[in-house]
């Protein structure tokens, strides 16, 4: 049915495109790059430019536009840990940069909170550095901190999730005081803080020396993203950098990390076009088809479907769906909507009891195809 409107390069691969209900996620394609994004990627083709160059003058605008310090643009949020990481074992001693993943003779251990380990701290192992857990299960204390720092230290990271706060983890403004009195960076994961806009280079305003922003959430390519700090943390990071291995005749870990100008440019219009666009409209179009699903799913007497109301972060919205009194489990339906044609992909996320549907995949109307699909399985 739905085939018509997908473009059919897929099929030459034999390749089978899906219907993303779950969001912005990396296995499906991450994000749908907006027309600003790839209008400024297609005049990026139109010439070459030195990259050393273009690296500093595209970080200096975006640094400039945000009103924070300094900016670089690296090939994803997890990249940015990565050269983060990289760059406060590194510093500017291109002798141990060239040295990294081998940490011997420097200060190789990242600080974080029991409660704060995630799936993305791996990003900063990569680098060679080790993760070392402070704080218990329950609670993160200053002493926590304190006592955790010692001679192999090499700075203190911080998860961010402001739609989930934790009143018993360790709070940034903490993190950053107990870790400055001891002269050590502290590096934060805001990879979806982009929304209020406040939070948008927020934490660096708060003292942090780096904060990461994933781009797939801007509409820019997923593999792009961006490191917002200091001075001398971004200088720091651009000496790891891709163009180094030319430029500067430097072989650091970024190598691998490398970003098209093409991908620069797009990250610039991503970032002008978020900085910039209706949020109000934004977000009760989310409403709106989020509403569509409900509604839809509202006819259904083995289904309680119920509005998500968290707007901060890069997931607004969305749906709740739990099913009652029927023999199918929500894992049932996860999987018959993904065998079905066409495929649509939901999740359950950990051990939750519902599906969580969010339209950030779902192209005008698709919400009811998804919600038509759901309704048919209970038939
Ligand atoms: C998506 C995400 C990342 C990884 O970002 P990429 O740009 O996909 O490398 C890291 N941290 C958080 C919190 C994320 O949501």
């Amino acid at each position: 049915m739905n085939q018509e409107h997908w473009n059919n390069i897929y099929e030459m691969v034999s390749a089978k495109p899906i219907i993303n209900a779950i969001g912005s996620v990396t296995m499906l394609g991450g994000s749908t790059p907006i027309p600003e994004v790839k209008r400024a990627m297609d005049l990026a083709d139109s010439s070459y430019v030195p990259l050393v160059e273009l690296e500093e003058k595209a970080g200096k605008f975006l640094a400039e536009f945000i009103g924070v310090p300094a900016a670089y643009i690296t090939s994803g949020a997890g990249s940015a840990l990565t050269l983060a990481a990289a760059a406060i074992m590194a510093g500017d001693d291109d002798q141990l940069i060239e040295q990294l993943p081998n940490t011997h003779g420097m200060k190789n251990e990242i600080l974080i909170q029991k409660k704060h380990r995630y799936w993305y701290d791996r990003c900063l192992e990569a680098s060679g550095a080790k993760l070392i857990m402070f704080g218990s299960e329950q609670k993160t204390t200053e002493k926590d901190l304190e006592e955790a720092i010692g001679p192999q230290t090499a700075g203190v990271h911080f998860t961010m999730y402001e739609q989930n706060p934790d009143p018993d983890a360790l709070s940034l403004e903490k993190t950053i005081e107990i870790a400055h009195s001891h002269k050590l960076p502290v590096l934060v994961d805001a990879a979806g803080q982009i929304y209020p806009l406040e939070n948008f280079g927020k934490y660096v305003k708060m003292g942090a020396d780096f904060q990461c922003i994933a781009a797939k959430y801007l509409g820019a390519s997923q593999s792009s993203g961006l490191a917002l700090g200091t001075e001398e943390m971004i200088r720091k990071i651009s000496k790891q950098s891709f163009v180094g291995y030319e430029g500067r005749r430097i072989r650091g870990i970024g190598r691998p990390h490398k970003v098209d100008r093409q991908e620069m440019m797009g990250v610039v219009a991503a970032v002008q076009n978020w900085l910039t666009i209706n949020h109000e409209t934004r977000l009760s179009n989310i409403e709106k088809q989020s509403m569509t699903l409900i509604n839809i799913l509202s006819s259904c007497p083995y289904i309680e479907a119920s509005l998500i109301e968290n707007i901060i972060g890069h997931q607004p919205f969305g749906v709740k769906i739990k099913i009652i009194n029927h023999k199918f489990t929500v894992h049932d339906i996860v999987n018959k909507l993904k065998n079905g044609t066409p495929s649509i992909w939901t999740r359950v996320v950990g051990e939750n009891n519902f599906i969580e549907i969010h339209m950030f995949g779902l192209k005008t109307d698709e919400e009811k195809i998804v919600g038509e699909k759901i309704l048919e399985i209970f038939e």
